[in-house]
């Protein structure tokens, strides 16, 4: 996997993903100048202040969604019929060649201006819960419950929000963007489904993956790390 460090679309994409968060954690944290000063240049541009409102306002179709993906069960091994509606979710927001893969990955190209680096930006459909286990999604004081409500059908709502937002302010990436919900995450799936993103893709320069509780942190390789999985 070649790794070109921080590109413009996956800093965009932060600025997105942070927004998208639903509580937001202002912990201190340090970045490179080089990111911090593309994440203020990104985050002043007219265009991506009108994502971040569109985002404000798409709040409740993203938790509908999330609600309705929570619903279908995607057991490990056993994830075939949300894959299949979540195929259908990226389709209607226009993607190109949406498809699933003999994994059972499901997933689209957003197509960039030709001059930047592919980015994979995936969110997990399996969840770690048998078959037969009851996701229905119980609501109680503002709050939503429900097996694997957060981890990962909020990934996965988050990253349908992040296309309707592009789709809505018209930003065109630097480079392609395949946005992916992948399988086999989990436990014993032991990320089969991303793996096998990566041995199909061999173009991919930069990964993200949208999943986990604590909203606002992010989780990155250190450069070094990078340099390590280069090999010798
Ligand atoms: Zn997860």
């Amino acid at each position: 996997m070649r790794m070109k460090g921080i590109s413009i679309s996956s800093c965009l994409l932060g600025v997105l993903m942070a927004a998208n968060a639903a509580t937001a954690q202002t912990d201190a944290y340090t970045v490179s100048p080089a990111v911090a000063e593309t994440y203020a240049r990104l985050s002043a541009m007219p265009a991506v202040q009108k994502g971040l409102d569109f985002l404000k306002a798409d709040h409740a179709n993203t938790v509908a969604e999330q609600r309705q993906i929570c619903e279908i069960p995607a057991p490990p091994f056993k994830e075939q019929v949300r894959a299949a509606d979540f195929q259908k979710r990226l389709a209607a927001l226009g993607l190109k060649d949406v498809q699933m893969d003999k994994e059972g990955n499901v997933f689209g190209l957003m197509p960039g201006s030709g001059k930047g680096p592919k980015l994979l930006v995936a969110a997990h459909i399996d969840t770690v819960f048998a078959a037969g286990t009851d996701v229905r999604v119980k609501e109680k004081d503002g709050k939503l419950y429900a097996p694997g409500i957060a981890d990962d059908a909020r990934g996965l709502a988050a990253l349908l929000a992040i296309i309707r937002t592009f789709n809505a302010t018209g930003i065109k990436p630097a480079g392609d963007i395949i946005f992916c919900g992948n399988v086999g995450e989990e436990g014993l799936g032991d990320l089969r489904g991303i793996k096998a993103m990566f041995r199909d893709h061999k173009d991919i320069d930069g990964f993200i993956s949208i999943d986990g509780t604590e909203v606002g942190k992010i989780i990155a390789p250190l450069r070094s790390d990078l340099q390590r999985t280069r090999g010798p």
